[in-house]
């Protein structure tokens, strides 16, 4: 999941390559128009953040551009001042805008938001300190990686797919019963997620939350 950046500002480079990063996306930066058209032509981003003040140009005409070229979703970066242009902006087929500066978790929101509509959700699910990527199947912890068997993947998957739900015994045992080759029975799921439970460091039961009679979910 890689995200040009298109910006001249240091300081909101910084910012932008750190967050975006914790959050599981690679960061390629441009900053200039010149640099983003090298960067086009050569990479495959999910989605392009854009600034319109540049150096070399002004962001609409890059916007123009890529929409030629490609179905990448933009989403421009703008100065309060710049406002009323990128309404019009949006006429020109971005996808979505935000006014500088911005509060960190409502970027990351319009960023999952504009994925979602067109059809790059993040591959990476997140719980507190538990990241599982669908893709790559890296499950890690404060960074580290934890190896888990098919099983309590599949488990961990579907309960962090929805954090905060509950996935009643039965749910999850119908879930599982085609990956797991012979039957699980429900003695089999408890082992499951006590081992689930000791190789996240979850002992207590506090990410995994036992459901009493019911189930299990994780927290968000
Ligand atoms: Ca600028």
């Amino acid at each position: 999941m890689k995200i040009m950046l298109v910006e001249d500002n240091e300081a909101i480079i910084m910012g932008l390559e750190y967050l975006l990063s914790q959050e599981g996306y690679q960061v390629v930066t441009a900053r200039n128009i010149a640099e983003a058209s090298v960067i086009l032509a050569k990479e495959e981003c999910v989605l392009i953040l854009l600034d319109i003040g540049l150096p070399d140009g002004d962001g609409f005409e890059l916007c123009r551009k890529i929409k030629r070229q490609t179905q990448t979703p933009v989403i421009f970066l703008t100065a309060r001042e710049e406002e009323t242009d990128v309404v019009k902006g949006l006429d020109m087929g971005a996808d979505d805008y935000i006014v500088k500066p911005f509060r960190n978790r409502e970027l990351i929101s319009r960023i999952r938001g504009v994925l979602r509509r067109s059809g790059k959700g993040n591959p990476v699910l997140r719980c507190g300190d538990i990241a599982l990527n669908t893709e790559t199947g890296r499950v890690t912890r404060c960074g580290e990686e934890i190896s888990l068997t098919k099983l309590e993947y599949r488990i961990l998957g579907s309960m962090m797919s929805c954090p905060g739900k509950l996935f009643t015994r039965d749910e999850i045992l119908s879930d599982i019963w085609d990956i797991s080759g012979n039957f699980v029975n429900d003695n089999t799921l408890s082992v499951t997620i006590k081992r689930l439970r000791e190789k996240l460091g979850d002992n207590e039961g506090r990410f995994i939350r036992t459901v009493r009679g019911m189930g299990y979910r994780v927290e968000h």
